[in-house]
């Protein structure tokens, strides 16, 4: 296997006392107060060289504002990266202003883990406080590099974003042990079909429901017009998505842990679904132009990625059509109302969501069949397969 690397930001919560609540708040307004200092002297002499800049300002900078060693050039690398990155936008010299919520917490220099603690570099020195140990236990054990740290103050609470990078092995064609359709839909939230012939439904019954209380929900308080009525319903917006951001994560989850590493999961690419109004799954419309698909597979990429697995996109034409035993394609093989296909000319039957995994699943297997063996395959490619009329196996 190859290697590639994976980037996320952890948020991990810290719980300073009071003390140091206080320190943390000093720090930003020391670092927001030393960055727009700095920044008029780079605006009024124009110097973006770091080295300069450091002869310049660096012995003003600590005695007037009494700014700790690291603190200091902490402030004018900050200050020299977005005078750059202003340039490079095209900007003129103009003054930068700076909030300070900019400050970076490089790792192991500004932020540590110190037992079973954090410790945070602050303008007085340092501080240990306690933190949320879940989000970052994964990352220890593996070989993960932790990158500049951002602390953040979000309602009264404190936590510190930090990008976490960690190697993942990238998934070659030769080390493909199993192929696993899956079919996304409502009735079935989704139906999976994998290489040993297995069959697993994710029941979708209870979101379907969610979703049918909400709509009516939202309906009547759109009616209303009253400000408590859009407050209410912007509520439940954020509740429903909540609530299916909760289960694309519990299905996505399942999926990468049921199935063993060298697994290809294998989508239908719903992207553009809306134009293409023929011979495509109507009853999918729903998942697929919402952003409940796309976090999905968003989801699922970076699951696969973690577990040695990888995720394709197929061609969605005839998925739903197609007898997965003899290849005959016919718009009735399908009953939509009953969820039932009844091929007309095997009669193979079956729940029509299963027949959708196997279809996606048998994409799958072609484009794996197909590939060179030493490929790379990308997550998320999409696959170009010609299986439209395929010569099927009549087992
Ligand atoms: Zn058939």
């Amino acid at each position: 296997m190859k290697n590639d690397s994976l980037v996320i930001t952890a948020k991990v919560q810290i719980f300073p006392n009071k003390r140091q609540v206080i320190e943390l708040k000093k720090m930003f307004e020391l670092y927001s107060l030393a960055c727009n200092w700095l920044s008029k002297k780079v605006f009024q002499n124009k110097v973006l060289n770091q080295v300069k800049l450091h002869h310049l300002v660096y012995e003003q900078m600590r005695s007037e504002l009494g700014t700790k060693a690291q603190f200091t050039q902490s402030v004018i690398k900050t200050v020299v990266a977005r005078y750059k990155s202003a340039k490079s936008n095209g900007h003129d010299w103009s003054l930068v202003k700076f909030s300070g919520k900019d400050y970076d917490l490089v790792w192991n220099r500004d932020y540590s883990i110190v037992g079973n603690q954090l410790s945070l570099g602050v303008s007085s020195g340092r501080i240990k406080v306690n933190f949320a140990k879940k989000p970052l236990s994964q990352f220890q054990k593996a070989k993960a590099k932790f990158g500049s740290a951002k602390v953040v103050n979000k309602l009264g609470k404190w936590f510190l974003h930090i990008p976490i990078s960690k190697e993942a092995p990238a998934l070659t064609i030769d080390d493909v042990t199993n192929v696993v359709g899956i079919d996304l839909g409502i009735n079935h939230l989704a139906t999976t079909y994998d290489s040993k012939g297995k069959t697993d439904f994710y029941r979708g019954g209870i979101v379907k429901h969610k979703r049918g209380v909400f709509k009516a929900l939202r309906k009547s308080l759109q009616e209303k017009q009253t400000s408590s009525a859009r407050h209410r319903l912007k509520q439940i917006g954020s509740r429903e998505n909540r609530y299916m951001i909760d289960v694309n994560h519990q299905i996505t989850k399942a999926l990468t842990q049921k199935h063993p590493k060298g697994t290809v999961f294998v989508l239908e690419d719903l992207t553009g679904v809306r134009q293409a109004t023929e011979n495509v799954r109507l009853k999918n419309r729903y998942v697929s132009v919402s952003w409940a698909f796309y976090q999905f597979k968003k989801l699922l990429c970076y699951k696969a990625k973690e577990n040695g697995q990888s995720v394709i996109l197929i061609d969605p034409k005839y998925t739903s059509q197609t007898c997965p035993k003899c290849g005959h394609r016919e718009k009735s093989n399908r009953d939509k109302k009953k969820h039932h296909f009844d091929c007309k000319r095997c009669h193979y039957q079956s729940n029509d969501d299963r027949i959708g995994a196997m279809n996606i699943h048998r994409k799958g297997i072609e484009f794996v069949s197909q590939s060179d063996p030493s490929m790379v395959i990308e997550q998320a490619s999409v696959a170009k397969v010609e299986v439209n009329q395929p010569d099927m196996p009549t087992a």
